[in-house]
């Protein structure tokens, strides 16, 4: 319980950082692979085979006999297949293991297993991982040993992207060149490079493991999808950042311990809003390095819970009736020079570079706002955007009052003289500091805010991969970057020009603005009034993907092609009509092989014992009266149960992914809830000892 972490010791033992590369590889090779991570480039087969053999050294004298190239497909989660050292033996039956400089740099898995939307025939199979060399290797020590995990980008035979890593990269090229290129203009001759940052706020859920191989549905979906509410949910408010139970506190210290030998720097972690919700946030970084790494912790987080008797839920919506859980992208651009470049200072007005940057973000984020809204989406997200629930799915920016004032004055006047000063709060108490007052103060329901030097994006959900929000924010501010420089560099008088241009922005953009309630309704309205988007669902916002506005700008900036955006949008039909396939399936097999069979089982004693009680000459008003109820339930429950038993026949015979995924949407998912209802309605009629499985008071409040 009291054994001592030394952290500075085990923080990135299992990476083989810079550190190590320093020590262990010869000192040409190792600035040739900095110069890489700066600048790009490749490397000579030579020098790939030094660096392999380095590595694998490494990796055996810390217990690995496997390595593989980890990438991450278009599934949202990562993959992997291991290959172990092994080589064959010599003539007296010796083994030397051994990983070449082509092991290393690329790997040839069979995609054909993987989503490709079209873009792999079946002839052309073959796959590419490719080493990232700006992503440091790793050991994973599972149950299956300890693996060598080598970061890669996963393509098709032609080049075509596979994964969300590659157009993530590619994203954070375009980025950094534009943004360069506005700097150049504004006068910064330093510059070389701007690296979007990224911290990621991670929302789970924790809940015994006995208990959650008792359900179905968990084991199937992820999320329940029966469950009476618990007489308590979330209303007491005492869960939040309350005291965190021993179990769950001996499961969160074994989890950092392991994120940070990966590397990982885990800072904060605190329970969530609703029962047996926690959430994990690490310190920001690389944009790149902040997506591995959130693959990292989701991993972690489930595997570190089995040794615990656990297990960690990280579906957006595990619980119906509670809060869901959502991941926050904390989001924020970084010169190489160290400067954050969506810092104000001290002066906001008086900061013309931070507000050029402001009103192009403005700008990107109100044009492409359905884009940004489609890289938020995923079917679990759909029980939370738009659904009374985190932020609406109407995307906003909030600047706070400071910020706001600016624009406003700017707007009015076209100068802002004056800014309300971030305050300062007195504690009054002797032995305390005053504190600064952060000027942008909170909102929380606001699905893009600014928190004083970066934005939160608040939309993802807790289970996506965070690579694709951020390839959308690096690539509509990249084009707003890009417009902005093609107007500068051809202006008369450059102090003018830029002054217009930030006015023009705001002007022109300001619609996207909205520091008000974002649950309310009469922000839908407003929204509506204000032609801002409002995309109900997942499958809604697949097509934003393919618009020509999205194609003109991915293809501007090389991040996708349009065969790749056409192919996005086909998988998101895809795994949107498996997903709620699997899901409705769970249903009919727990309604029909264990609800339904219990409670008739439950109505046939309770008539036996009405009966007994009549004859008795007691006859039992409440008795029959119950029993009526709990046989129209399961009636209702029946008839349901064969309505989507129906539906989903239906669905197999429709081939065309989209009409699928629609029918999906508009035909199951009502006859899901029309099951789920009577089912939630019997579990509060019958005794809870006949009850099939767990319930949300025994899932939720006794982990
Ligand atoms: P909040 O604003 O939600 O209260 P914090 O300030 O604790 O939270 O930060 C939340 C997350 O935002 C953390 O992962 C943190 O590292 C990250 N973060 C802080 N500053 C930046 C920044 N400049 N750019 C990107 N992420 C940042
Ligand atoms: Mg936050």
């Amino acid at each position: 319980m009291t054994d001592k972490i030394n952290v500075e010791e085990i923080f990135g033992e299992d990476v083989f950082s810079l550190s190590t590369m320093r020590e262990r590889l010869p000192k040409s090779v190792f600035r040739k692979v900095v110069s890489i991570m700066d600048e790009g480039g490749e490397l000579t087969r030579a020098e790939a085979d030094v660096i392999a053999k380095a590595m694998k050294d490494w990796a055996m004298e810390n217990g690995a006999t496997h390595y593989t190239h980890w990438f991450q497909p278009l599934t949202g989660i990562t993959a992997e297949k291991h290959d172990s050292f092994v080589n064959s033996p010599d003539r007296e039956g010796h083994m030397m293991m051994e990983f070449s400089g082509k092991e290393l740099i690329m790997g040839e898995p069979d995609a054909s297993s993987f989503p490709s939307g079209g873009l792999r025939s079946t002839f052309e199979a073959r796959g590419y991982t490719t080493w990232d060399v700006t992503s440091p290797a790793f050991l994973k020590k599972t149950g299956a040993g300890s693996t060598l995990c080598i970061p890669t980008a996963f393509c098709s035979y032609r080049g075509e992207a596979l994964d969300k890593k590659t157009p993530l990269l590619r994203s954070m090229e375009a980025l950094s060149t534009q943004a360069v290129r506005l700097l150049r203009i504004l006068g910064d001759t330093e510059t070389r490079k701007v690296i979007p940052s990224v911290g990621a706020e991670q929302e789970y859920f924790i809940v015994n493991a006995e208990k959650y191989k008792k359900r179905p549905d968990l084991i199937f979906t992820g999320r329940t999808l029966f469950g009476a509410p618990a007489p308590k949910g979330q209303e007491m408010e005492d869960h939040y950042f309350g005291v965190i139970r021993e179990h769950v506190g001996e499961y969160m210290k074994d989890l950092n311990t392991e994120l940070w030998s990966l590397g990982v720097p885990a800072k904060t972690q605190h329970n969530e809003v609703a029962p047996a919700q926690h959430e994990l946030a690490p310190i920001y970084e690389n944009a790149n390095i902040a997506c591995d790494h959130n693959q990292i912790v989701m991993e972690a987080m489930k595997r570190v819970a089995e040794h615990h008797g656990l297990r960690c839920l990280l579906h957006e919506k595990p619980f119906a009736g509670v809060n869901g859980s959502g991941k926050h992208n904390n989001w924020s651009l970084t010169t190489d020079k160290g400067q954050n470049l969506l810092d104000p200072g001290e002066s906001p007005e008086d900061n013309v570079q931070f507000l050029l940057v402001l009103s192009c973000i403005l700008k990107a984020v109100d044009i492409h706002a359905d884009l940004l809204r489609q890289s938020a989406s995923d079917v679990g997200n759909d029980h939370r955007l738009g659904e009374n629930e985190a932020p609406p799915a109407i995307v906003s920016v909030f600047l706070g009052e400071q910020l706001g004032d600016v624009v406003k004055q700017l707007l009015e006047t076209g100068t802002a003289a004056k800014h309300i000063q971030g305050g300062v709060l007195r504690t009054g108490i002797s032995t305390m500091p005053d504190l600064r007052m952060d000027a942008t103060d909170r909102n929380r329901t606001s699905p893009f805010a600014f928190t004083g030097n970066k934005f939160e994006f608040r939309m993802v959900g807790s289970a996506d991969s965070i690579s694709s929000c951020n390839t959308v924010l690096n690539a509509i501010v990249a084009e707003a970057f890009s417009d902005a420089s093609d107007r500068l560099e051809k202006a008369a008088s450059l102090d003018i020009a830029v002054h217009d241009l930030i006015k023009e922005n705001l002007k022109d953009h300001q619609r996207i603005i909205f520091n008000g309630n974002g649950y309310a309704d009469a922000w839908v309205r407003e929204a509506a009034r204000r032609g801002l988007p409002n995309i109900p669902s997942s499958i809604e916002a697949a097509p934003a993907l393919t618009t020509p506005k999205a194609v003109a700008l991915f293809e501007r900036f090389a991040i996708f092609s349009k065969s790749e955006l056409v192919s996005r949008e086909e998988i998101i039909y895809e795994t949107y009509a498996k997903t709620i396939t699997i899901e409705a399936r769970t249903m009919i097999d727990m309604a029909g092989r264990q609800i339904i069979p219990a409670c008739v089982d439950y109505a046939g004693s309770l008539a036996g014992d009405v009966n007994a009680l009549n004859e008795a000459g007691v006859s039992s008003a409440a008795g029959t009266d119950r029993l009526r109820e709990i046989a129209d339930n399961i009636d209702t429950a029946q008839n349901a149960l064969r309505s989507l038993q129906a539906l989903d026949a239906k669905c197999i015979s429709l081939k065309d992914v989209k009409e699928k995924a629609f029918f999906c949407k508009d035909s199951m998912k009502p006859a899901m809830i029309a099951l789920r209802r009577p089912c939630d309605r019997l579990e509060n009629l019958i005794d809870k000892s006949v009850w099939p499985f767990p319930t949300y008071e025994d899932l939720m409040f006794e982990v």
